[in-house]
């Protein structure tokens, strides 16, 4: 392709609302446009990435043996009100009417619609097993669409659906994918972590995320250091188990103190002089069940996902500023477990606590030297966020080590929850009928591209993976006639003969704009061309990750990126 054929319209400065280095980087170099929050342009740069990206999943989805299909963006109500996602799905389904007032919503995923079909399309064992995908937008109208591409409203995501006779089956399944992703993060040239995962609005049992590591992630992910367990935070365990303190401040010993205004932890720990760690942070939760109050030492994050599983909770959130002070009496901030008359749940670390500050449900006051005979625990249970250093709880000396990710995929074993609710079934050997087992798929895709660039990048542009990069080489020919443009032209002849992807900057610019160009766009590649190496019969193959330069042949040249690109197609 020569440069001035593609529409690569470059920033001089960085867009002020761009926060990270992905979504600088894409407006500058001229890959995406913003239209609306959350929605943007795909530039003919990017569109070469996404298809590359896109190509590498076909390519492995197919070998699993899945099928490419593609369901309609938009989905009728009916679909999403058999399985009760209607109500439950929230703010993030776009919900619009037509012209006849029927109710319609725009795919944030697709569950309802692929299960629909195949209630239709499956009859009997021999049916069974199947997994199709496609490659779709997508849309979610996010609470905040931020960071460019890595959370849009608008997206493109590979969805996969499988659906299989047994548990059994549908569990190999599972492992097929999670083995296909990392086939396909790998090839993408992503460094990545699977962890384990919670599972959302999309529900089921068993799941994990693929997770892009990097410093600007917005999940926070833990691993052990000694074994191979990791987890999302809003996952990770913490090793079980009750380590009652052998109280060394006596039941009724508690006394008032005054904490005018201070709310937070922090602040009255502070005005106390004591650590954090020797204050129980109580909260109280509005769920389907009622109201109840979580203990948590004063050093810990509450896990509201921990506690609806705990507690087999379908709501549950923190309650109203109101609710709270009809409930303790008191202002925010002051509630405590003694004279709670809701039942109260203490996370495992508040078992082995004495001697402790705690709320008093007086507008201005905490209780100190509590002991936990001083109010009743309905019962001790994992509802903490795991965090940097916890004992890891799959292995014996491990520690919990704390890093951010970029989720690209995640893999879901759904069970029957779709297909049992929309009756997909199916008549086994014997002509008895079963429900269908279900599992699903999916693959960020235009946020892979955004997550590679957070891991590939420089103070001068975007170090695109080979794999994935809009063009393997680029060639920067110093002159645009003559020798050199003779040599580059015939360069770019033979490297596109041996089907590389190469571009030539042939626009009349100075030496230093191609370069900086060059450097920003991110192509792996470039070939310099100019007539002092042209004299020596060499041309200058550079490397954009490490700068690395080295003199060739033009025909040594050519095998030299011939080899590389070979080798990204041979992971
Ligand atoms: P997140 O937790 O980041 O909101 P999610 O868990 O809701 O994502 P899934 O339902 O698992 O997302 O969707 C599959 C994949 O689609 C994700 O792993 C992610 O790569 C991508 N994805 C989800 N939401 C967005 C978004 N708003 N913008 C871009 N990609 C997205
Ligand atoms: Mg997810």
């Amino acid at each position: 392709m020569h440069y001035t054929d593609l529409l690569i319209p470059t920033l001089r400065e960085t867009p002020a609302d761009a926060e990270i280095a992905s979504h600088q980087l894409m407006l500058r170099a001229g890959y995406i446009r913003k239209v609306a929050s959350g929605i943007y342009t795909y530039l003919p740069l990017c569109m070469r990435v996404i298809r590359k990206i896109e190509a590498i999943i076909r390519d492995e989805m197919t070998k699993s043996g899945a099928q490419e299909l593609l369901l309609p963006m938009v989905m009728p109500s009916e679909l999403w009100k058999e399985t009760g996602r209607w109500d439950y799905y929230g703010n993030e389904l776009l919900r619009f009417s037509d012209r006849h007032n029927r109710d319609f919503c725009l795919g944030p995923t697709h569950e309802e619609s692929i299960t629909d079909l195949f209630r239709h399309a499956i009859r009997s064992y021999r049916d069974l097993p199947k997994n199709c995908f496609q490659i779709q937008t997508k849309f979610r109208d996010e609470v905040r669409p931020r960071f460019g591409l890595m959370r849009g409203r608008e997206f493109i995501m590979k969805d996969a659906y499988s659906f299989d006779r047994s548990k059994e089956d549908a569990h190999k399944s599972y492992y097929t994918m999670f083995e296909t992703y990392k086939r396909i993060f790998t090839r993408c040239g992503v460094t990545f972590s699977p962890v384990e995962a919670v599972t959302g609005n999309i529900g089921g049992s068993l799941s994990h995320e693929f997770q892009v590591l990097a410093a600007s992630g917005e999940d926070q992910i833990l691993s052990c250091n000694a074994c191979d367990y990791a987890a999302n935070i809003e996952k990770a365990q913490i090793k079980p188990g009750l380590t009652m303190s052998s109280s060394d401040t006596e039941k009724g010993q508690y006394q008032s103190v005054n904490t005018p205004g201070f709310r937070t932890a922090k602040d009255v720990c502070d005005f106390l002089s004591i650590p954090t760690l020797q204050l129980v942070k109580t909260l109280i939760l509005t769920t389907d069940q009622g109201h109840l109050a979580v203990l948590i030492r004063g050093d810990h994050e509450a896990s509201i996902t921990k506690l609806q599983a705990e507690l087999d909770l379908s709501v549950c959130d923190l309650a109203s500023d109101q609710c709270v002070e009809q409930l303790t009496s008191a202002n925010i901030g002051f509630a405590g477990p003694i004279g709670l008359e809701i039942p109260v749940y203490a996370d495992y670390s508040v078992s082995s606590m004495s001697d402790f500050v705690i709320g008093a449900n007086q507008t201005d006051v905490h209780y100190q030297h509590v002991c936990l005979a001083d109010f009743n625990v309905t019962a001790f249970l994992d509802l903490r966020e795991a965090c940097h250093g916890d004992k890891c709880p799959h292995c014996e000396d491990g520690l919990l080590e704390s890093h951010r990710g970029i989720e690209v995929g995640q893999v879901f074993y759904l069970g029957d929850k779709y297909s049992a609710a929309m009756d997909v079934t199916y008549l086994d050997e014997k002509g008895q009928s079963h429900v269908v087992e279900m599992g699903c798929y999916g693959i960020g895709v235009s946020r892979t591209a955004a997550a590679a660039i957070e891991q590939n990048h420089d103070d001068k542009g975007i170090c695109w993976p080979l794999a994935i990069a809009p063009f393997h080489v680029e060639i920067v020919p110093l002159a645009d006639k003559g020798e050199v443009w003779d040599v580059a032209s015939k360069l770019y002849d033979d490297l596109r003969a041996h089907h590389i992807d190469v571009l030539i900057d042939n626009r009349k610019e100075r030496p230093g704009v191609k370069l900086a160009d060059a450097d920003l766009i991110g192509i792996p590649y470039r070939i310099v061309v100019g007539m002092r190496g042209i004299k020596d019969g060499v041309v200058e193959v550079c490397c954009r990750k490490n700068a690395q330069v080295m003199l060739h042949t033009p025909i040594d040249a050519i095998s030299y990126i011939c080899k590389q690109v070979q080798h990204v197609e041979e992971v």
